[in-house]
């Protein structure tokens, strides 16, 4: 079958490589029928991501169908249709029994699709922990729909999560990007006031059309505002942007006593300016997505309270999926999140 995969040296490109086979009983072979484009992709394609393997095939948000189930697998059969965890976990490790999966200390534990094992740029996949790491996409859900379930969706809904958001909360969402709008979706199902903090006017007007329930702002007013709440900040910030000040704003916008959920994967390190801050009392929390709580997610989205499709305003076929990455890094054509579809091997 053809695959996308990582050369290494800045390089990926197609690549023909034999279907996936059941490895372990735990395993399950997936066919494919959407994927799509992540900045974690280029992350890795431009040498941010150390632990990639050179040659694996990229891609770790999709949806697919099981084809093929190994005998330890209790939960799926052939013909469910599932979407894909980001995150393979055992869920026997101490960090798994926390609901740590991101750390699980299994050799395939963690975000290992796509990145250390093969991903799902390719017509199947092969997925460890198979009852672990599927979930089950409920009738009336189409692919479209529960495409983003195992990756993006699945940050906002641990960011949101770990922000202990309270009804009536203010949130500040710092990047009006997909991660940014999911984190902001999953806040706002929580009852709080959200707001995004988004530079770019072709994406802070995407947000007004398409999600005219979320406040959006640029850097300044955003700011601005949250410093005029009668606390004096935002009571939660998730930061999703990772730019240059977007951390700084972060700390700045937030209330004393505030959480901080850094959820941005920075490409350089940032300071963290003590003096400034003391006094104020936050609570940092930095992550790497806690996948666990995919069931969630897809019964809000069959229930009709969340819904990302707008977030997909590119389709391609696998066969041109090089035009999905050079659109998606060229931040083209208002991109917001590009789709895969496959015909087969
Ligand atoms: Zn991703
Ligand atoms: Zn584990």
């Amino acid at each position: 079958m053809l695959t996308y995969s990582y050369f290494g040296n800045k390089k990926a490109g197609f690549c023909e490589k034999p279907v996936p086979e059941l490895a372990q009983a735990t395993d399950a072979v997936v066919r494919v029928t959407l994927s799509s484009v992540c900045t974690s992709d280029l992350h890795i394609i431009g040498g941010f991501v150390p632990r990639a393997q050179k040659g694996v095939t990229l891609g770790h948000e999709g949806v697919g169908i099981v084809e093929k189930t190994g005998a330890g697998v209790k939960k799926f059969a052939p013909g469910d249709r599932v979407a894909i965890n980001v995150e393979t976990f055992c869920g026997e490790c101490f960090f798994c029994r926390n609901g740590y999966v991101n750390n699980c200390t299994d050799k395939n534990g963690g975000w290992a699709l796509g990145c250390r094992i093969d991903g799902m740029q390719a017509p199947f996949v092969r997925v460890p922990y198979a009852d672990n790491c599927l979930n089950k996409i409920p009738d009336g859900v189409s692919d479209r729909q529960a495409l983003f379930v195992g990756d993006i969706l699945a940050t906002g809904y641990w960011a949101a999560d770990i922000a202990e958001i309270s009804a009536q909360d203010e949130v500040l969402v710092l990047g009006g990007g997909p991660t940014g709008i999911c984190c902001a979706l999953c806040a706002r199902l929580r009852g709080a006031n959200v707001t995004v903090s988004e530079i770019n006017a072709e994406r802070r007007a995407f947000i007004k059309k398409n999600f005219p329930f979320l406040r959006v702002a640029g850097a300044e007013e955003a700011l601005a505002y949250c410093a005029a709440l009668p606390r004096g900040g935002a009571d939660r910030v998730i930061e999703a942007a990772g730019g240059e000040d977007s951390f700084t704003q972060a700390w700045q916008a937030a209330r004393p006593n505030a959480v901080v959920v850094l959820v941005a994967m920075y490409e350089r390190a940032q300071k963290l300016p003590l003096p400034d801050m003391y006094g104020k009392n936050l609570i940092f929390k930095t992550g790497g997505v806690d996948g666990c709580k995919c069931d969630e997610i897809l019964r809000l989205i069959a229930a009709g309270r969340l819904d990302t499709q707008p977030l997909i305003t590119h389709t391609f076929p696998f066969e041109r999926i090089n035009q999905a990455f050079e659109l998606f890094a060229a931040h083209a054509d208002g991109v917001m999140k590009t789709a895969v579809t496959y015909r087969g091997v």
